[in-house]
């Protein structure tokens, strides 16, 4: 029920609140999705990541072999250029070997990588060599003198096809260390002429032949073909890279090639535009449902809290056993509860939904329930006279489901939204049938126990009358049998006089007879008396004493044993305990309200000569009874009341009396008054002596 939303919406289908166990903030489902989609878009970022990476891979390879192909270019150009040389110029160097040693000493210098040039014979015996000046290595003679076993095989090769052919690489030491080799034969192109051996160092070509721009982070090296490092220490440096790329010298005779490899380092993380918009993406995303999470745990909670609040409200509205129905603004039911429910008797669904006049609602009270709804269910709060007429409420009557009638208390008010517009109304009912009834019965009770008061005053009344009468009528008529005596004794008998005294006589014993039959219809009342728990006798009157304090501001403190049990006529014995409390309050009308205390106290107590009695005291703080007032207490028609009776404390006397019992008068300690009394517990002590007692019959 949306009470606090501009409109009311009828609950039709309402779930009983349930106990559920307290919902976690997140539920699986959501976090299933959740956690679907962040996977989703780890997967997505990953794959993106790593597709570009083998791109980013895939170009640097391709650089990569671009370089090896300019590496090996620039190499091998080198290389033909003294090729070259030596293929011109060969022919002349059969003949001269000083020609060839200056041609060479040129070359030496103009080619770094090489490190001697030999003149040798078809046998390969050694004609002339020139050695490259220092710094460049000497190569020693003797290791000249016979060739190395690669030297000698493209040697042969050379001289065999005539052409140049170049050795495959081979080590030789020199020093402490040593150092690869590759050697250049070159044919002088003379029929069986001798053969130029040009004498390389790999690490110099490497050194010398490759421009400075081109190595920059990668490794450059020279490796055979079968990928051994056949001239290890040719290469620069040992480093591997994960990739790299090779391009064969291709020169006669040596499968030599050049190997760039990349650098580890070189490949990025973050490789380009893409990777860096597809991370941002997935920051962003990441943020995003950082920031949906929070959301969906923060309206968890204020779910969870609304439910609470809900279910705490239910719990409020089900504990209260006034019928709750709320209208909205075209006075249709938008919400009921249990209560009412139970009260009428018609299910929710009988009543949501419904305009007016409702089910239960009878013809009669229709007018004037809408009247009162007009008057005072439309004002606000702020209307203070009618708000105070609405809280005072309507009683009505309605008719439950099953055609019983219940009287009910209905409040009806208004209802705002927070704006302060109306939204419709709520009724508030209470279902006042039995609390009707139960005052009623009190009512009843009352009236029944003020007649018995009323009827016991009466029957004093008549008593005392009875007796007061009884000899002044015999002295009548004994009067007028004896004047009819003397009337008949003396003629002449004048017969009228005699009739008249007749007359008399017949009405005074007449009169008698009534006041006598009178007389014996009060004897002839039956006491009805039995043993009598005086605590549960009192307990019987409270609400009536605890009335007549209220009546009279004062309080009243009850101290009645569980045990005070005595034998006597219960309604004289309840006769006696209202007359003397209502004596009692009556007496504390001057006192000032906070000692306005009455106090009913009962003990029981045991005496030697008249075995278990019990002693009732009323006692007041009352202006107390004056001295001289206090030997006619108990007189019969004494009373300094304007509209007393004075026949309170006589008639009580008599109960009591009858009773075997006896009721005193003594002044309390401190002002006001006790009256006290005292019954026995058990039948053998009543005495038999008859009093005047209250027509009991009489209201039968
Ligand atoms: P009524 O109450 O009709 O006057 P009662 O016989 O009950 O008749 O009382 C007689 C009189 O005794 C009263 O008028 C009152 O003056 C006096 N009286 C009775 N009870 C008390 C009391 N508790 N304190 C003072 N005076 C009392």
């Amino acid at each position: 029920m949306g009470v606090a939303g501009a409109k009311l919406v009828p609950e039709r289908a309402v779930p009983a609140p349930t106990t559920r166990p307290a919902t976690p903030l997140i539920r699986t489902s959501t976090a299933g999705a959740l956690l679907a989609i962040a996977v989703l878009v780890a997967t997505t970022v990953a794959a993106a990541i790593w597709l570009s990476i083998i791109d980013q891979q895939r170009q640097a390879q391709e650089q990569l072999t671009r370089q090896a192909h300019a590496a090996a270019l620039q190499i091998r150009a080198r290389l033909i250029e003294t090729e070259q040389l030596l293929l011109l110029e060969g022919f002349a160097y059969a003949s001269s070997t000083d020609r060839f040693r200056r041609d060479m000493e040129e070359l030496l210098d103009a080619n770094p990588a090489l490190l001697r040039v030999e003149l040798r014979t078809r046998d390969s015996a050694l004609l002339t060599g020139v050695d490259a000046a220092p710094p460049r290595p000497t190569v020693p003679a003797p290791a000249r003198l016979a060739l190395s076993p690669e030297s000698a095989a493209a040697f042969d090769s050379a001289a065999r096809l005539n052409r140049l052919t170049y050795s495959r690489p081979y080590f030789v030491t020199l020093g402490a260390t040593g150092f690869d080799l590759m050697e250049l034969v070159v044919p002088t192109g003379a029929v069986d002429g001798p053969m130029i051996v040009a004498v390389y160092a790999p690490q110099r070509i490497l050194d010398h032949f490759l421009p400075g721009d081109l190595s920059g982070d990668h490794l450059y090296s020279l490796v055979e073909a079968d990928g051994t490092m056949a001239a290890r220490q040719a290469v620069i440096g040992q480093a591997r890279g994960e990739m790299h790329a090779i391009s064969p010298l291709a020169r006669t005779g040596t499968t030599l090639q050049i190997r760039v490899d990349a650098m580890p380092a070189r490949t990025r993380l973050i490789p380009n535009v893409l990777t860096g918009l597809v991370a941002a993406t997935s920051v962003a995303l990441g943020l995003a449902m950082f920031l949906l999470v929070r959301d969906i745990r923060q309206r968890a909670r204020v779910e969870q809290a609304l439910r609470e609040q809900v279910q705490f409200r239910r719990a409020v509205e089900d504990s209260i056993h006034h019928g709750l129905m709320v209208f909205d603004l075209d006075q249709r039911v938008v919400h009921v509860n249990d209560a009412l429910v139970n009260i009428l008797g018609y299910s929710r669904e009988e009543l949501v939904g419904r305009g007016r006049p409702l089910p239960f609602s009878l013809p009669e009270t229709t007018r004037d329930y809408r009247a009162y709804v007009d008057r005072v269910a439309r004002v606000p709060e702020a209307d203070g006279a009618r708000a105070a007429e609405r809280a005072r409420g309507f009683q009505t009557v309605y008719r439950a489901k099953d055609g019983s009638l219940v009287e009910a208390m209905v409040v009806e008010a208004p209802m705002f939204d927070p704006d302060g517009r109306p939204i419709g109304s709520m009724l508030i009912g209470e279902d006042i049938t039995e609390q009707r009834r139960v005052e009623e019965l009190a009512r009843r009770q009352q009236e029944v126990l003020q007649s018995r008061s009323r009827l016991a005053t009466l029957g004093e009344m008549a008593s005392t009358l009875s007796h007061e009468l009884n000899q002044p009528l015999a002295a009548i008529t004994s009067y007028a049998a004896a004047c009819e005596n003397l009337v008949a004794a003396q003629p002449p008998r004048p017969e009228p006089i005699a009739q008249a005294l007749r007359g008399i006589r017949t009405q005074a014993e007449r009169a008698g007879q009534v006041i006598r039959s009178v007389q014996a219809f009060l004897r002839r009342r039956a006491v009805d008396r039995g043993e009598v728990d005086l605590a549960g006798l009192v307990r019987g009157l409270e609400p009536l004493l605890r009335l007549q304090a209220t009546r009279t501001g004062a309080q009243i403190r009850i101290d009645v044993p569980a045990d005070a049990r005595v034998h006597a006529d219960r309604i004289m014995l309840e006769q006696v305990l209202l007359n003397l409390t209502r004596n009692g309050f009556e007496a504390m009308a001057d006192t000032p309200s906070p000692e306005r205390v009455l106090e009913l106290r009962a003990r029981v107590r045991i005496d030697d000569e008249r075995g278990e009695r019990v002693e009732v005291e009323v006692t007041d703080r009352g202006r107390g009874v004056p001295p001289d007032v206090v030997p006619q207490l108990f007189t019969a028609f004494f009373t300094t009341k304007s509209e007393g009776m004075g026949l309170g404390l006589s008639l009580c006397r008599s109960v009591i009396e009858q009773h075997g019992g006896y009721l005193l008068y003594r002044p309390r300690a401190g002002g006001g008054s006790t009256f006290a009394f005292d019954l026995p517990r058990h039948a053998e002590s009543v005495p038999t002596r008859p009093v005047p007692t209250p027509a009991r019959g009489a209201d039968r």
